[in-house]
């Protein structure tokens, strides 16, 4: 009967005979998926009675991606992974999971009912998250539009409009995106499932569950891990803790205190790789790897091992304390600055001992032949050309100097620091130290020194006055010999707070506003040497907490941050931003962080992970905010992904500061006044660089970031939908009250901290 006036309805109104059930209540939106699902040609498992023959297979996914996805794997056959769903037709989730597993995913509709049931089965109780900002996003309409637009594009019309009519019917699913910020710290940094080991330990009766519940709580106190905790607590001793792993997870268990490992079998495994999965390689037995890990269940690592290595992992288990101890010990820089000269002396007494190491040299050179000569290094590392390699990086160091240029001429060999953004001449010198000089500083950071026909790059990590500092080194060949640019970064150089970055109120604000979005994409953008990395790192630095997984892929790492897993670009290891990018998508990240966007491949899945829940902050070489679409768009991504993903875009640049003790008050000129866009009757003072002996005689001292802050709002958002001019962003944009970077850096001049010069360097057009 009922069927009959569906069918009625249908006829007369041409509606789509799923509308019309819809209407007439007979079915749910759920129903309607379930049967586009089996029209699809999805089966459908009853999980009530279905026995899942290996229990290690659930359990190749995390707990995050079953509970956000509502999905648990079943069923593993010939590198294929039945995977029960609740929604077969996520071609998100298939994807992460296929991300996760690296295995081909065949989909199978089930109850989700029974499905949580097996959640919970195999990853035991999830505490409700909770949370202040859940409601919030929850009563955004901005959010939820957005989400049905996703949903649109990725389903089709047909989908969409079925479930448009009902928009509470997508609450649970936003719900369970906007959750995601709020998880309990159930990964540690590597994205490992932390509370692993307890879960087994509760199964089996080793420990209960109250005692379990009581280690967590401490654990979220203290960070200690885990078996620490319960073997702290009385719980378990150590011993029988290690032999419980020992035989449940069917590894050996090593004792790894005091163990001598060759460095043969250390260089095997890269150090990054080592710290990030918390394994340190420990013999080599026929080719195959013995891996001491702390948790030898992560089929991740073993993966990364095996493909890094192409050895066949033979994992073991260790003591986690033991392993960091072990890498502390084997995964050092050995380099060191022999001398313990104090680098707090005046930058006078480096000058002498230059003078001096400089007639030595001069003394020496008249003595040898002539400048092709092959090197011998044991006659280097005592020869006083690696005191004066060595007084360079101190003298550069001294002088906060960013890079350090060795420059052969036609007659001579110049030595330049770039300090506060401008070259300054340091030294000039006879030619032919030139060999000697690359030699020592290609040895130190382990470049090819017979090899002088092409560009090389390398790093030296180097600890002066204390510090830790990293300097990347370029070798190019040029007409008059290998010329050397030094890029000198302070490890604990990025260490500064928001409010050091120079943000004007209202910009902090904007900033603050668009790093904590739970997620989406943010963009900051400027030539090199404009501070995005400065930016970035305090970005992240505000959002690391202990319950949320931050990885970085970098180029260089520029600055090592406690709590975030930073990895290094090695392209001749194959791993490039994208590569990073892809595996990082296994590793269950909240926040990911891509040095640059260089590529379209890079560029596409930084967006897709931004659409799949993740916040990711990436830098571009663009000239001002706006033009960032354009080039994402360029770059061949889809204006409507672009705009469902983007959060923010952060343009900036350094201009350097007046020196405090000589800048000269002045009254702006005709000119100037026009370019500072005064009123007529506006008085203002400005200032002048004049320079003094406290700022090497240049009128400035350091340097301030300006920004322009474009926060994507939801009429940003349809101008890049409709694929409009950069032009005409920025123009809404600036209506919407965004401070571009010329205006900002004029109140800076209005302000006393820049000059008109230094505006004019950055900011030469009116916007
Ligand atoms: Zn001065």
């Amino acid at each position: 009967m009922i069927l009959k006036k569906a069918w009625d309805i249908q006829r007369e109104s041409n509606k789509n005979i799923e509308d019309v059930l819809l209407e007439l209540g007979l079915v749910s939106q759920k129903d309607i998926m379930h049967a586009n699902a089996v029209k699809m040609g999805i089966s459908f498992v009853d999980l009530s009675t279905y026995q899942i023959a290996d229990s290690s297979v659930p359990l190749l996914i995390t707990r995050n991606i079953a509970n956000r996805y509502k999905v648990i794997p079943i069923e593993k056959d010939n590198g294929v992974l039945t995977v029960a769903m609740s929604d077969p037709t996520d071609i998100f989730c298939i994807d992460d999971i296929r991300l996760a597993t690296a295995l081909e995913i065949k989909p199978v509709l089930a109850d989700v009912k029974e499905i949580e049931r097996l959640i919970i089965e195999y990853f035991g109780e999830e505490k409700k998250p909770q949370g202040p900002k859940l409601k919030v996003l929850k009563n955004d309409d901005v959010r939820k539009e957005e989400l049905l637009k996703m949903e649109e594009e990725l389903l089709g019309k047909d989908i969409y409009n079925n479930i448009k009519g009902d928009v509470e019917s997508i609450e649970p699913e936003l719900e369970v995106i906007t959750n995601k910020a709020f998880e309990q710290d159930n990964y540690n940094e590597s994205g490992i499932f932390k509370d692993k080991i307890g879960n087994i330990l509760v199964r089996a009766g080793v420990i209960t569950q109250e005692q379990l519940d009581n280690a967590l709580s401490i654990q979220r106190k203290t960070g200690e891990l885990i078996g620490k905790i319960l073997v702290k607590q009385g719980y378990i001793d150590r011993r029988s803790l290690y032999e419980f792993l020992q035989k449940q997870m069917g590894v050996e268990f090593v004792d790894i205190e005091g163990i001598e490992i060759g460095e043969d079998v250390i260089s095997l495994v890269s150090a990054n790789l080592a710290r990030t999965h918390k394994v340190i390689p420990i013999e080599n037995i026929d080719g195959n790897l013995k891996v001491a890990m702390s948790d030898p269940m992560n089929i991740f690592s073993i993966d990364d091992l095996r493909l890094t290595t192409g050895m066949e992992i033979i994992p073991c288990l260790a003591d986690e304390e033991q392993i960091l101890l072990q890498l502390d010990k084997y995964y050092k820089s050995d380099f060191k600055v022999l001398s313990a000269k104090d680098i707090e002396q005046k930058v006078a007494d480096l000058d002498e001992e230059i003078q001096k190491v400089q007639e030595k040299i001069a003394v020496e050179i008249t003595q040898t032949q002539e400048e092709d000569t092959t090197i011998d290094i044991s006659d280097l590392e005592n020869a006083p050309i690696v005191k004066m390699v060595n007084i360079i990086f101190q003298k550069a160091v001294a002088t906060r100097a960013s890079d350090i240029h060795i420059e052969p001429q036609e007659d001579c060999v110049l030595v330049r620091f770039r300090i506060d953004g401008q070259l300054v001449e340091i030294m000039r010198h006879d030619r032919k130290i030139v060999p000697s000089i690359v030699a020592r500083i290609k040895i130190i950071s382990g470049l090819n020194i017979a090899e002088k026909r092409v560009p090389q790059d390398g790093r030296i990590a180097i600890k002066i006055d204390d510090r830790d500092y990293d300097m990347r080194v370029s070798v190019l060949p040029t007409m008059f010999g290998e010329k050397i640019v030094i890029r000198i970064a302070d490890k604990q150089g990025f260490n500064v707070s928001k409010l050091d970055l120079g943000f004007f109120e209202d910009d902090l604000e904007k900033f603050d506003q668009i790093i904590s979005s739970p997620h989406g994409i943010v963009l900051v953008t400027g030539p090199t040497g404009s501070g995005k990395s400065t930016t970035l790192y305090t970005a992240l630095k505000e959002l690391c907490k202990p319950n949320v997984n931050i990885l970085t892929v970098e180029d260089p790492v520029e600055s090592t941050i406690k709590g975030i897993n930073q990895v290094q670009v090695n392209v001749k290891a194959g791993m490039t931003f994208a590569s990073a990018l892809r595996s990082f998508l296994r590793q269950d990240p909240d926040i990911i962080m891509v040095g640059e966007i260089r590529d379209a491949e890079t560029a596409e899945i930084a967006i897709r992970a931004a659409i799949t829940g993740h916040l990711v902050f990436s830098t571009l070489h663009t000239n001002d905010a706006a033009s960032s679409v354009t080039r994402m768009i360029d770059m061949g991504i889809e204006p409507f992904l672009l705009s469902s993903s983007l959060v923010g875009l952060i343009a900036q640049r350094l201009v350097r500061r007046l020196c405090p003790n000589c800048k000269e008050a002045i009254q702006p000129d005709m000119n100037e006044r026009d370019i500072l866009d005064l009123k007529e009757d506006e008085e203002v003072t400005i200032y002048r660089a004049k320079g003094c002996d406290q700022c090497n005689n240049t009128g400035y001292k350091g340097r301030i970031a300006v920004y322009e802050i474009l926060t994507v709002n939801r009429e940003i958002k349809e101008l890049i939908s409709k694929n409009v001019s950069s032009d005409i962003i920025k123009e809404a944009a600036i209506k919407m009250g965004m401070k571009t970077l010329r205006m900002n850096c004029t109140r800076l001049v209005k302000n006393g901290t820049t000059t008109i010069d230094e505006m004019l360097r950055i900011a030469y057009f009116k916007d």
